[in-house]
């Protein structure tokens, strides 16, 4: 059942059918979703970010290292059965202890968290997170929520109407946001807990150790705790969080 649909049901009477049809199943999460925007608007809406971004943070310039994260990456696209994206792994250099993922399959790591996580498991465990993000379809179903509630019927409709990419502006405007949607708006409680979830599987699949995941967020809290919270952390670690995941990782 999608929520959305039928608690915000007042604000969607003009979709009418087409916002019940607009609900997909989502077979990694077993749950239906509202999305409104299709793959090829959210990806170009995901060009432009990366752009942003990129113009703003260059790449750590070791090769060794961006060739590191590509490596850890690789097993769990494939354990996502998502290959037909273009994925990317880039180690962003910036003291940030963050990690973000683009519709598109750009995944940016910042170098103060990509330091702070000691071996290959636990950086494919924040891989495994983001990737999990995109199994998901987080982007879409938090585009199409905000669009539902900002936007309202109007551009809904245009959106589940038209061609792909070309309310990509009007997308952006509507969301007042720009393009870095992805980046700078945190998901919502249930979107972590599901890709903590998704993670946990996708390190499995791909032969990483899950506990990793765990040892990893419990220093990650650990560190928060000693330090004030980041007003714009996309993750944060507390114990509600860190009893799903070991629950997660040991329900194997
Ligand atoms: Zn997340």
């Amino acid at each position: 059942m999608c929520g959305v649909c039928f608690s915000r049901r007042g604000l969607l009477t003009g979709l009418g059918a087409l916002s019940l049809a607009a609900c997909t199943e989502n077979a990694a999460t077993g749950r239906s979703q509202l999305v409104l925007v299709d793959d090829g608007q959210l990806s170009a809406m995901a060009d432009q970010a990366w752009r942003e971004i990129a113009a703003k943070v260059p790449p750590v310039r070791d090769p060794a290292v961006q060739a590191r994260l590509a490596r850890i990456g690789a097993p769990l696209v494939k354990a996502a059965g998502r290959e037909d994206l273009p994925w990317s792994f880039t180690v962003l250099d910036s003291p940030e202890f963050n990690a973000f993922v683009l519709p598109n399959g750009r995944v940016g790591f910042f170098r103060g968290l990509f330091e702070f996580a000691g071996s290959d498991d636990e950086i494919g465990s924040v891989l495994g997170h983001e990737i999990g993000h995109i199994v998901a379809r987080h982007p879409a179903e938090r585009v199409s929520h905000e669009l539902a509630a900002q936007a309202g019927v109007a551009i809904a409709q245009m959106l589940v109407s038209d061609s792909a990419g070309e309310w990509t502006d009007e997308i952006g405007a509507a969301l007042g946001m720009g393009a870095v949607f992805g980046v700078i708006l945190p998901y919502s409680r249930k979107h972590e807990l599901e890709a903590d979830r998704v993670g946990v599987e996708l390190m499995r699949k791909a032969g990483l150790d899950a506990r990793a995941a765990v040892t990893f967020w419990e220093r990650m809290a650990g560190r928060s705790q000693a330090q004030p919270p980041e007003v714009l952390s996309t993750h944060p670690a507390d114990d509600r969080r860190l009893a799903a995941l070991k629950a997660a990782v040991e329900g194997a």
